[in-house]
């Protein structure tokens, strides 16, 4: 039996990347899974396709997760389609880097909207199932950067400490509703985005890192399914940092 047996799990921003690698987990642990995306049509048709193509349950949403109207009607079509809301994963996020000399508003605005503002978004949408059910586990995807800061990434930094302080204060909120709120702190994670970095900066990285790898999709994955599942029932408030031990 699969860790997230028969739990409908919502994952935000799931195309590709980090959030693809949770979809494919939860399915593979017995999950029911929605996930979204913004505008990746194609890879949104083909992750639904290769999910349910084992007998696996799963669908694809297109909704903007930074607007709220969005993510509330999106709750109602999920729950329409799969009955509640179990697990709630606030995974969509993006960078617009640069310093704060050269940062626009836009580019502050964006940030916060999508990283941030989409997590108080879906979180506000999913509490009547979740109230409902009188349980639900919330994951918020932050970053090391949310806990360190980084030089060039004031607004992500922001955003993923906004984060940290948002799932601190759900827990609290919540608790005695056995509504539990967590974040995840992923650091170097290697995707399709580091393919493309200079191989040699690369490898500087590796070597700060006590695990002395970068990280994969598949251990923030697996992060993502402990805090989802009943292994987890007693934790709370808490950032896991997924970093090989580049911050503790
Ligand atoms: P990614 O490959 O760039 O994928 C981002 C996903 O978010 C895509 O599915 C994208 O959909 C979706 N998305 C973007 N804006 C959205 C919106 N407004 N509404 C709904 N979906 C939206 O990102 P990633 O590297 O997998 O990162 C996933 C999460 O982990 C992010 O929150 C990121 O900040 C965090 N993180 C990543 C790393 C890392 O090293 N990669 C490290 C720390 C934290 P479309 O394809 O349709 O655009």
């Amino acid at each position: 039996m699969g860790l997230l047996e028969n739990k409908i799990v919502l994952i935000t921003g799931a195309s590709r990347g980090i959030g693809k690698s949770i979809a494919e987990e939860c399915v593979k642990q017995g999950a029911k899974v929605a996930f979204t995306y913004l505008s990746s049509d194609e890879k949104a048709r083909a992750l639904e396709q290769e999910l349910t193509s084992n007998g696996g349950v799963a669908k694809g949403f297109k909704s903007d997760a930074s607007k709220y109207d969005e993510a509330q009607k999106l709750v109602d079509d999920v729950v329409e389609a799969f009955g509640t809301v179990d697990v709630l994963v606030n995974n969509a996020g993006i960078t617009r880097d640069t310093l704060l000399m050269r940062m626009s508003e836009e580019q502050w605005d964006e940030v916060m909207n999508t990283n941030l503002k989409s997590a108080f978004n879906l979180t506000k949408a999913v509490l009547k199932p979740m109230l409902k059910a009188k349980s639900g586990s919330i994951i918020n995807m932050s970053s090391v950067v949310g806990v360190t800061g980084n030089a060039g990434q004031s607004n992500y930094a922001a955003s993923k400490a906004g984060l940290i302080g948002f799932s601190k204060s759900i827990a609290q909120e919540l608790g005695s509703r056995n509504i539990r709120c967590n974040a995840i702190a992923p650091g170097f994670i290697e995707t399709e985005m580091t393919e493309v970095l200079d191989p040699k900066v690369v490898e500087q990285w590796r070597s700060t890192i006590p695990l002395k790898r970068g990280g994969t999709p598949q251990d923030v994955a697996n992060a993502t399914v402990f805090l989802g599942s009943d292994m987890s029932t007693y934790i709370t408030g808490q950032t896991i940092h997924v970093c090989g031990g580049m911050t503790m």
